[in-house]
């Protein structure tokens, strides 16, 4: 079988996996144990703490585990907007887009029934926001713009530094009027707005320094990148109000209480050392693989459409195409039997289980819409899979055509 789905999730690096046996059977101890025992792997936990801190331009007091990406973009959306609320903070609009992930989407429509305005910004015809059209967005009552890195269905890589820059650029101008009017006159200091970013499927692919992207707040997953499932984290800068979404023993400075998953946080650790050495080589490679993929299936068939044509404005993971006249179910069972796993788009929430919002976004007439696939690539990918892939692929489509009724 050839696996093309490295976006739904990927294999345990080896090397991973050596750094986290010792903590399943050896040194099993339970982190907040006062014993010796306990205290060496708590040294441990700390010193993995902060070699992701430095791996992402941050401080260790600033990266909480959580259980994966899901669990911290809920605590990011959710703590945010309940301790602003907890200070008085009247502000009510958030900012996210069309095209995020369902952990996001979910606790913002979770909001919206308690009063929150939320607004989702279109993408252009590449899956990219305009910040243009975001900054006119912005109001006194925005308290959050969420935003997510890298797509995980089309894999557009939103510019999430620029969009920084603009969001502290507007932070800073509003401080600097207000302190600039009369004591008597300014009133209340205006409210930061804060920005977060579900990197979830950025690390592999892009540098994720927090220092540059000027962000708030960011999430990580262990398993999109060669790392443990049930592991992530969610980077939490230095003052930003955050209030915990369950209670307990009081972990991770009362952010996140339960006990530390230590072998996940020791691989977690491991593979985003793995990922941030190999970055530019894994781009380059599955780069290379990706477009000849992608090029040997459109030359092959006029049929099949590339989603996003801009393959710059992509994640070099990411292949993402249209199949005219099928369902993509339908292709993608086929792929199956013909020993390839790739993935449809997300279920649309009208129930119409195979129709795709994202592809929806991007402007595709209706009779597209259920009929897209993702193929995402990997580290441990050959030219020669990648080449019975393309044969699968172009096979498929034309036996699943004549199995039309
Ligand atoms: N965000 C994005 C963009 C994702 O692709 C995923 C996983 N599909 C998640 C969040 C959720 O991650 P986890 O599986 O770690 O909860």
């Amino acid at each position: 079988m050839i696996y093309l789905d490295y976006s739904a999730t990927t294999p345990l690096d080896p090397m991973v996996y050596k750094a986290m046996a010792p903590y399943f059977n050896k040194q099993f101890y339970n982190p907040a144990s006062i014993h010796s025992l306990g205290q060496a792997t708590l040294k441990d936990v700390e010193d993995a703490r902060y070699v992701i801190a430095d791996l992402l331009g941050a401080s260790g007091t600033e990266i909480v585990f959580t259980s994966g990406a899901t669990e911290a973009n809920n605590l990011a959306l959710v703590g945010l907007v309940k301790a602003l609320k907890n200070q008085s903070d009247k502000r009510k609009h958030i900012i996210s887009t069309v095209i995020e992930h369902s952990s996001i989407l979910e606790p913002l429509n979770q909001l919206k029934k308690q009063g929150y305005k939320i607004d989702l910004l279109p993408v252009d015809k590449n899956g990219l926001v305009s910040l243009k059209t975001l900054s006119t967005k912005i109001t006194n009552d925005t308290l959050l713009v969420t935003i997510g890195f890298v797509n995980s269905e089309i894999g557009s890589v939103q510019a999430i530094d620029r969009i920084g820059r603009m969001i502290r650029k507007i932070n800073q101008h509003r401080y600097a009027t207000w302190l600039k009017t009369s004591p008597r006159k300014r009133g209340d200091r205006p409210g930061k707005i804060y920005f977060h970013t579900d990197a979830t499927q950025a690390f592999n692919v892009v540098d994720c320094k927090v220092n540059k992207l000027h962000v708030d707040l960011m999430s990580l997953s262990g398993h999109k990148i060669y790392g443990p499932k049930g592991i992530g984290l969610l980077f939490v800068k230095q003052a930003t109000p955050l209030i915990a979404q369950q209670w307990g023993g009081h972990q991770e400075r009362n952010l996140r209480s339960g006990t530390l998953n230590v072998p996940g946080i020791i691989g977690l650790t491991k593979a985003m050392i793995i990922a941030d050495k190999q970055r530019s080589l894994f781009n380059k490679k599955i780069k290379t693989w990706r477009n000849y993929f992608i090029k040997e299936i459109l030359k092959a068939n006029k049929k099949i459409l590339l989603t996003v044509n801009d393959l710059e404005s992509i994640s070099p993971m990411h292949a993402s195409l249209i199949f005219p006249e099928v369902l993509g179910d339908a292709l993608l069972l086929a792929l199956d039997e013909n020993g390839l796993a790739a993935s449809v788009g997300s279920a649309c929430a009208s129930g119409d289980l195979s129709a795709s919002p994202v592809i929806k976004s991007l402007g595709y007439k209706q009779a597209y819409l259920a009929s897209a696939l993702r193929f995402t690539f990997g580290r441990t990918m050959t030219l020669a899979q990648t080449k019975d892939a393309v044969k699968i692929v172009l096979e498929s489509y034309k036996a699943t055509l004549q199995r039309r009724v």
